[in-house]
C-alpha cells in the first residue's frame, strides 16, 4: 500500500486526496492518502520526517520551493522553477508537474501547440510553466504581464517569446489567462489589460481577434473570462482538468509509468461523473 500525502499550510479542503485515491485506484494501486497542514514556522524542523512517513507527497503553498533544501535531486520544470509539486521520498527528487497537466488540458480540448499563436495574461508561478511548454513545444508565445521587473525575468530566464507591456492588435489562436483574476476576491472580474489604447478590462471587444480562451483557473469552474469569451462563441477550456492532469502526471511518477492523454482524459471524465 503506497503512503502518501499532501503537504501545504493550510490542505483542510484539498482535492488532492478524492484525485490522488481516485486515479491510483483506477490504476489498481491501493493508497493512503493523507493532508498535512504545517505552520510555515514548523516547516523546516517537520520535513525530514515526511521522507520516513511517507513514500512520497504533493507540495502545496508555500512550501514549493521551502522543500528543496531537503531534497537531493530536482527533474526538469522543478530544478528550472525553483518550485516543487511532487516528491518521492526514497530518491529524495522532486517534480513539478504543472506545465504537464496544462498541456495535457490542451491536448485532450483539441487545441494544438506548435506553430499556433497563444497569448499568455500573467507570467507568475503557473503562467511560468505554461510559457516553458508552449516555447518548447513550438508555439508562437506572447505574453503580457502586469509587473515589468517579473517580466524581464521571466524573458531573461526562458527566452523564446515575445514579451509585451501592451497587447498587439492581431489575431491569436489562443488566450490563456494565467493572472488569477476571476477567482476568489476577485470572481465576477477580468483581468485589466493595456489593449485598444488603454488600461480596460478584458470584455468582448478583446475576444474579436482570439479563437479560443483557457483559464487557469477551476473555481469557478466557468470564470469571468471564460463566460465572455463563450459569448462571443469561442472555444473555452477552465483549468480544472489541468488541476486533475498535475495530480495524475504526479501518480505516474509515483508509479513509474509514463502519462497518456487518453487514459487522462477518461479517468478525468469518470472522476468528474463520480463527484456529481
Ligand atoms: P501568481 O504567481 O500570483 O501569478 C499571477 C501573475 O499574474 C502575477 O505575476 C501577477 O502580477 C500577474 N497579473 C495579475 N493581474 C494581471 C493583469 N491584469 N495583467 C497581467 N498580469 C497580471 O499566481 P499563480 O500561482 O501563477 O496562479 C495563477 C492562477 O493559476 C491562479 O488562478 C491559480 O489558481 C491557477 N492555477 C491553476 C492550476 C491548475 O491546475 N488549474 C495550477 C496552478 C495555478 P502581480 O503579482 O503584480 O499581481
Amino acid at each position: 500500500m503506497l503512503k502518501l500525502a499532501v503537504v501545504g499550510k493550510d490542505v483542510s479542503l484539498s482535492e488532492s486526496p478524492a484525485m490522488h485515491t481516485f486515479i491510483l485506484g483506477r490504476m489498481w494501486e491501493k493508497c493512503l492518502y493523507d493532508k498535512i497542514s504545517i505552520p510555515p514556522e514548523q516547516f523546516s524542523v517537520r520535513a525530514d520526517r515526511l521522507f520516513a512517513e511517507y513514500d512520497a507527497f504533493n507540495v502545496t503553498i508555500p512550501f514549493k520551493g521551502e522543500i528543496i533544501p531537503h531534497l537531493r535531486a530536482l527533474e526538469g520544470d522543478a530544478r528550472l522553477f525553483g518550485a516543487v509539486n511532487t516528491v518521492v521520498a526514497r530518491t529524495r527528487t522532486g517534480y513539478n508537474t504543472d506545465g504537464f497537466g496544462f498541456l495535457l488540458m490542451l491536448e485532450n480540448a483539441g487545441i494544438e501547440v506548435k506553430d499556433k499563436c497563444f497569448l499568455i495574461l500573467g507570467a507568475g508561478g503557473a503562467g511560468r510553466s505554461c510559457i516553458k511548454k508552449l516555447v518548447d513545444g513550438g508555439a508562437n508565445v506572447y505574453v503580457y504581464e502586469k509587473d515589468a521587473d517579473r517580466l524581464a525575468e521571466v524573458y531573461s530566464d526562458l527566452g523564446g517569446f515575445h514579451p509585451l507591456i501592451e497587447i498587439p492588435e492581431r489575431a491569436f489562436d489562443v488566450a490563456v489567462n494565467c493572472t488569477g483574476i476571476g477567482m476568489h476576491r476577485s470572481v465576477g472580474q477580468t483581468p485589466t489589460v493595456n489593449f485598444a489604447g488603454g488600461l480596460q478590462p478584458v470584455g468582448k471587444e478583446f475576444f474579436a481577434s482570439v479563437k479560443a480562451a483557457v483559464d487557469l483557473i477551476y473555481n469557478p469552474e466557468e470564470s469571468a473570462f471564460l463566460r465572455i469569451a463563450r459569448e462571443c462563441g469561442r472555444q473555452t477550456v477552465s483549468g480544472g482538468p489541468m488541476l486533475f492532469y498535475q495530480a495524475y502526471c504526479a501518480d505516474c511518477i509515483f508509479l513509474g509509468k509514463s502519462p497518456c492523454a487518453s487514459e487522462a482524459k477518461k479517468l478525468f471524465e469518470e472522476y468528474r461523473e463520480e463527484r456529481r
